[in-house]
């Protein structure tokens, strides 16, 4: 029995780094790196991140899970290539987390304390003082209270935010106000300074927050989305933003990645962009890969399994 390693993401994590790790946790497993060119009946599990290529399946007649290292499992989902019978499980990552509730505090913090206008202003070397929002007075509504979403709530209440927060299911966590149903979204909006999105990419969640929707938003809002780009209907919000209906947008993940060059996010003044780097670091989690691996071939719970039905 074998685990593959082909993550095909160099700049991030090479094949023979990944398989260093995991190879402390499983010293008597053959790992074998990079894409297979021959068959290898030996294989039952196999990681990647990002994309997972589905024309390597020839190779791999005994594949029974496939590992993704990283949180979200939209882009194997959606392929209709990728059989049902192949399991599938992801990573959840507290580190991760605490960087993305990072982000979204330096943004949220970025525009509360007026530092966007103080940098357009320097280059024009304009002395325009503003006076700072006061943070109790400051509504945060979070889309998703999963590992990711809830980390992010939880920073927001800890620096004295007003935090509510929607879910499929209704949560009760200390100080965060929780939000179901297609009403409870529309209400957790209709009061939120800042919206941030942190939800899967799925058949209920995509192209959610469209003109309709962005009806909800003040019009003093600032929309960050840190989930996936699926999420909003990028047209609509350049609308949005062009009428006035919402005041701002930060944007870490996108529809299609690289942002085409002739997308109109990148010179939008009232849009600010990061190349999908929220969330970084997943080491803690790493040794998961070798856990599943071990609960595979013992048929135990797999860690982190996902429910295809529900889409994450
Ligand atoms: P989880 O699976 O832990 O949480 C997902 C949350 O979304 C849950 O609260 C879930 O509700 C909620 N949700 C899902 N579908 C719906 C729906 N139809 N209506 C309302 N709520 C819904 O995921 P994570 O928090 O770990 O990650 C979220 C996403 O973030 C990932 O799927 C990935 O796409 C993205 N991501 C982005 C990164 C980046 O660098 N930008 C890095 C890592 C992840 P419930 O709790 O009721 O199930």
């Amino acid at each position: 029995m074998s685990l593959l390693i082909d993550m095909r993401n160099p700049e991030w994590m090479t094949d023979v780094s990944l398989k260093a790790l995991v190879s402390s946790s499983l010293p008597n497993v053959n790992i074998v790196c990079g894409p297979p060119e021959l068959t290898m009946p030996e294989i039952i599990m196999a990681t990647f991140t990002n994309t997972f290529d589905t024309s390597i399946l020839q190779y791999l007649p005994n594949l029974r899970l496939v590992q993704k290292v990283g949180a979200g499992v939209d882009s194997i989902l959606a392929d209709p290539k990728f059989p049902t019978s192949i399991r599938v499980s992801r990573m959840s990552s507290g580190k991760q987390s605490l960087e993305m509730a990072e982000y979204c505090l330096a943004e949220v913090l970025a525009y509360q304390r007026n530092i966007r206008f103080y940098q357009k202003n320097q280059i024009q070397k304009d002395w325009q003082q503003y006076a700072p929002l006061c943070i109790k007075n400051l509504h945060i509504g979070v889309l998703g209270l999963g590992q990711i979403g809830r980390k992010v709530a939880q920073l927001f209440l800890k620096y004295g935010f007003k935090v509510s927060g929607w879910s499929r299911s209704s949560k009760n966590i200390k100080g965060i106000k929780s939000y179901t149903g297609h009403d409870g979204l529309e209400t957790m909006l209709s009061h939120s300074d800042y919206v941030i999105g942190i939800l899967p990419s799925t058949r209920e969640t995509d192209n959610l927050i469209d003109a309709e929707m962005l009806k909800n938003f003040k019009s003093s809002a600032i929309f960050i989305n840190i989930g996936r780009g699926n999420l909003v209907v990028d047209n609509d919000l350049v609308d949005a933003l062009n009428t006035g209906v919402l005041k701002a947008a930060t944007l870490d993940v996108f529809r299609q990645e690289p942002l085409p060059l002739d997308h109109p996010f990148w010179d939008h003044s009232k849009i600010a962009i990061t190349p999908h780097v929220s969330g970084w670091n997943v080491d803690d989690t790493i040794m998961d890969i070798a856990q599943n691996y071990l609960r595979l071939l013992n048929n135990e719970r797999l860690l982190h399994e996902v429910d295809r039905d529900l889409g994450y």
